[in-house]
């Protein structure tokens, strides 16, 4: 087992265990947001919290009673995903498809909107490879190819080399992007390995990391992208959560220190509206507020685009 799998295996699967690391009320935890929704958090993301239960990673991971709360308009299916082109293959844009090469995530984010996605019935496995690969193959629009998941670096480097060298073997492909929250919450999945193979491939890299607080980007991410950041662009998108990162000091923050790392903001989204997420909605107009203040606070370097996504358009929507 390689160090980050170690981490991995040794991360909280229950809120009350996490809470009471912490030194908090492990009582806080919901059994019910729990059930509906698995705790896991490594202890890395852990250990870069505080110990008050409004901490802002602390709010992001951990099953509270709110999520019980059905709030109209949202939905188990928000962005209307689960009609797959192939198995685990989404082709929602024109020149990019989707490949769900894992299921699971290092960590469970409870505004996810993937958070009630049947991963089972549509992630890639063996046998249904080479549906997607043919799918590919046969559409000469898409050049480019995006890892997601749950997360696509909860697949192992040998996985990830073997599953380059069949998309290297498609003429039409120009590029790989891996959408990834694992290095920011186990900065060690960042092996020598996969940047060696990554940097191989006649298929251009792109990294996007998944932040949303400055807390996160902790010194020892930073030294593992440095050989990363030397060899391929890496950019980061977040959500907009109320109680996390809606306020302009702390938005200012986190592309500043995005920025220190050599990491370009990116997108900033407005929430997706899944079922057991609406306590961290920020609505559209304090969104664009928060926003213009952000713009004159930075240079535009460091103002990611603030966008949403809505189902079946070509593209994502900017929302201003
Ligand atoms: S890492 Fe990404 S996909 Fe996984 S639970 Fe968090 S937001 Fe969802």
């Amino acid at each position: 087992m390689t160090r980050w799998q170690q981490q991995l295996a040794e991360g909280f699967s229950n809120s009350a265990a996490l809470l009471e690391y912490l030194g908090l009320d492990p009582s806080l935890a919901d059994i019910r947001a729990e059930q509906s929704f698995a705790t896991r958090v490594p202890k890395h993301f852990a250990d870069l919290m505080t110990s008050s239960i409004d901490d802002p990673l602390l709010r992001q991971v951990w099953a509270q009673g709110a999520e019980n709360f059905q709030a109209p308009g949202y939905s188990d299916d928000p962005l209307q995903e689960q009609q797959a082109a192939a198995p685990g293959l989404l082709h929602k844009y024109q020149s990019r498809v989707l490949l769900i090469l894992r299921g699971g995530c290092a960590i469970n984010c409870r505004y996810c909107f993937r958070r009630a996605f049947p991963y089972a019935e549509l992630t890639l496995t063996q046998r249904d490879m080479q549906a997607s690969l043919d799918y590919i193959a046969s559409h000469p629009e898409v050049n480019e190819v995006i890892l997601s998941g749950g997360d696509p670096l909860m697949a192992d480097d040998r996985a990830i080399a073997g599953l380059l060298e069949q998309l290297e073997a498609i003429a039409h492909l120009r590029r790989i992007r891996i959408h990834t929250r694992l290095p920011v919450v186990i900065p060690d999945r960042l092996t020598d390995e996969l940047l060696a193979r990554l940097t191989q491939s006649r298929l251009k890299p792109v990294l996007v990391l998944h932040s949303n607080h400055a807390q996160e980007i902790s010194p020892v991410l930073r030294e593992r992208l440095q050989p990363y950041v030397q060899q391929m662009p890496i950019l980061n998108q977040s959500v907009l959560l109320a109680g996390v990162n809606d306020d302009v000091d702390t938005l200012s923050a986190l592309s500043e220190a995005l920025f220190d790392a050599d990491i370009r903001p990116y997108y900033l989204f407005l929430l997706d509206r899944v079922n057991g997420a609406a306590h961290f909605e920020v609505d559209e107009r304090e969104a664009r507020a928060l926003y213009e203040s952000l713009q004159s606070r930075l240079p535009g370097f460091l103002v990611p685009k603030l966008a949403r996504e809505i189902p079946d358009r070509a593209s994502k929507t900017l929302v201003v």
